[in-house]
Parts: C-alpha cells; structure tokens; sequence
C-alpha cells in the first residue's frame, strides 16, 4: 500500500502508544489525522509538534461507550491505525465498559474504512492478551506465534464475578475477531494487520497532566521507583519498548506483502518487575535508598515469537534497560512539577 499521498487515520492517536506512531508517521512525512474524544488533548498534541503544522489535524469522537462512529473521520484518509481501546483495570461493569466498546470501536473503524475505496490498509492494535492461554503449561517448552488464540469464551469474560485482568483478555480477543470476521464476510477493498504486544513501556510523547496520570503500564514501572513493596508480579515475561511497537505499526501499514498477517511483536529479552527495580537502583542515586529490590524469578517455560515480527518488519528491539532509564528520567522530570 502507499499511504503517503492521504492522510493516515490514527485512532487512540493521544494515548501512549497512539502517540509514537503518529509521531514516526510524522517523522517519515506522511500527514496524519488522529481521533481524540477529548478536543484539547488533540489540540496540545498538535501545539507540542510545531514543526509539523498542517501535517497533524484531528476529528473528535464519542466514547465507544455511547456511540462509535468513524465515518467523518475516515473521510479523505488512505490508510488506518486502529489503537484506540478502554485499558483500565478499574472497570465496575466489564461488559458495558470493556468488552463492548472495544467491539463496537473495531466495526465502526471497519465499517467506516469500507465506505472509502481509498482505504487499502487497516492496522489494528489488538494484544498478546488476545493470544495468551492462561491454562497452558509447560513442560514440555512452547512459543507463542501469531497463530494462537485466547480460549477464552465470550460468557467467561463478561461474568460478572470475573476480573478487570480477564475481561481486557476478552475484549482484545473479541475485538480482534470481530476485524477478521468482518474482512473475511465483507471483502473489503481494504486488507487487516493485527499486532498483539505484550506490556508495552517507554518513555511518553502523549499529553499527560502529571507523573500520577501515567498509563497502566507505565505506571506499574513508577509505582516501583516510587518504592512499592512488595514488587508486583509480572503476569508474563514479555514485553516491548514502545518505540518498537510505533516503528511496528508503521511498517504493517506501509509494506504490501504483509496484507492478512498476524503478528505478537516482543522483545526477545524477558522482563520482571525486580529487574526493573534493579536498573533503577543501579542506575538512579535518587531512587537507590526507596526501592525495593528483589531477586525476582524469571519465567522461562515459554517463549514468545518476536523474531517473525522484527524480520518482516525490519525493526530491533530496545533492551529492557535502556527502556525502564529513558521513563524512568522522563518521569522524574515530571515527579518535580507534581505539588
Ligand atoms: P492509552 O494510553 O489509554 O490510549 C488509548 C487511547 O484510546 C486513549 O488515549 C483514548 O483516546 C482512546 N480510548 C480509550 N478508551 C476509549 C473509549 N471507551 N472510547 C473511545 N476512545 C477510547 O492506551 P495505550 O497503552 O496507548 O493502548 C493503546 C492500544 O494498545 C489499546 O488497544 C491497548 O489495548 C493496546 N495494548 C496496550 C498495551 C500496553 O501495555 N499499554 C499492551 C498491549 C496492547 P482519547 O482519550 O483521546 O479519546
């Protein structure tokens, strides 16, 4: 596909990840229109890249909750990047808040690229926690590919006696399906790519008010420098440099002979929250006497297949230390400005 003549379509495009892949979109010269429910958060990501005046505009939608609707938004664009989606662990209705709205935003992201025959490519920010089986159990050894899927059933992620932890799983797995099902039964004149990254982390292009207001995953590596104890527990051993993930993104959108993959972008190197807490003692003076670190077991029974996507998409991954010190002096910076 060549998306450089339109404008891109950049859904969640003032959220953590949506953030840097419009800035990589921008830093190649393509022009981009992101979407924001919020007018002024679009507005200060357009006065904090002055350098790319008229190449960054965004439209306003409604909560996934109300209504999800793209259908001005796709209007005039060449290709889209679908990141927008509740992440939030504090849902009380998981159904209503997560499960449904990232359903809804999927098919009307889809429907909408439909009604515009220039739309020849929709990438779609699905999740590892659409891939993930949490029953399976080694020995003997296995490695998570683009071709697993959550077992999960759509009634066991919306019971209400469920986790918000589990009912996330099933709305990226449900959103997820709902884009491939809609591209196998409409025959679009698009094609999909799916990335499923694991914990994502990084520093932040994205407008946040303060060090408190950090995204979920982020947010997690702070709360460690802030001097948590116990350390929290990493679910799984996996994640990705945001950076990579944006680069990623970009590069599903912009070479034609990945059409119709699936991919669980991941860097090869595992993490634990106690090597997390190990880099910032070793490696912030201010921080060496509050955190707490521990010897943290790292689970190696399985593997996760981030070799495919860095080959296809020719991109490296950032090691885990070089991640954690470049959020790690960011929010410091902004821990000084908090009251
Ligand atoms: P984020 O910072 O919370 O950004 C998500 C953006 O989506 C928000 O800025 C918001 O934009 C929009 N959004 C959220 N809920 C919405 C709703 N109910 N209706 C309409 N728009 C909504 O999250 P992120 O970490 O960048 O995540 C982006 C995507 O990556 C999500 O699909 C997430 O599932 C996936 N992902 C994240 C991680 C991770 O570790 N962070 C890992 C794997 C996959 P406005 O507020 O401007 O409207």
């Amino acid at each position: 596909m060549t998306a450089t003549s339109k404008p891109v379509l950049v859904t969640g495009a003032t959220g953590f990840i949506g953030a840097h892949i419009v800035d990589n979109l921008l830093a190649r010269g393509l022009s981009v229109r992101g979407t924001t429910r919020t007018v002024a958060k679009g507005q200060a990501m357009v006065d904090a890249r002055p350098e790319s005046k008229g190449r960054l505009e965004f439209v306003q939608i409604e909560d996934f909750e109300k209504s999800a609707n793209f259908n001005e938004a796709v209007h005039g664009v060449g290709a889209i990047i679908h990141t927008a989606s509740p992440l939030n662990y504090s849902a009380k209705d998981n159904e209503k808040e997560l499960i449904l709205p990232a359903i809804h935003g999927v098919r009307a992201v889809l429907e909408a690229a439909a009604s515009n025959p220039d739309v020849k490519r929709v990438v779609i920010t699905s999740s590892f926690a659409s891939v993930l089986d949490a029953n399976r159990k080694s020995p003997p050894y296995f490695t998570y590919t683009g071709e697993d899927w959550n077992p999960l059933t759509y009634e066991e992620s919306i019971d209400k006696a469920t986790t918000a932890v589990i009912a996330y799983r099933g709305s990226k797995k449900f959103a997820e399906l709902e884009a491939w099902n809609f591209v196998k039964e409409n025959n679009p004149s698009f094609d999909l790519v799916t990335l499923c990254p694991p914990m994502t982390f990084g520093p932040i292009v994205h407008p946040v008010k303060s060090v408190n207001d950090l995204n979920e995953s982020n947010a997690m590596l702070w709360s460690i420098a802030s001097g948590t104890k116990p350390l929290p527990v990493a679910r799984v051993p996996f994640w990705i440099d945001v950076r990579d993930l944006a680069k990623a993104h970009v590069e599903a959108l912009l070479r034609p002979e990945v059409g119709g993959r699936r991919y669980v972008p991941a860097c090869p190197e595992r993490f634990s929250y106690g090597k997390a807490a190990k880099i910032m003692s070793d490696e912030f003076e201010s921080l060496r006497a509050g955190v707490s670190v521990e010897d943290q077991k790292i689970d190696e029974s399985h593997g996760l297949d981030g070799e495919t996507a860095a080959k296809e998409l020719g991109f490296d991954y950032h090691p885990f230390k070089e991640t954690v010190k470049d959020l790690i002096s960011q929010a410091l910076e902004m821990a000084k400005n908090v009251q």
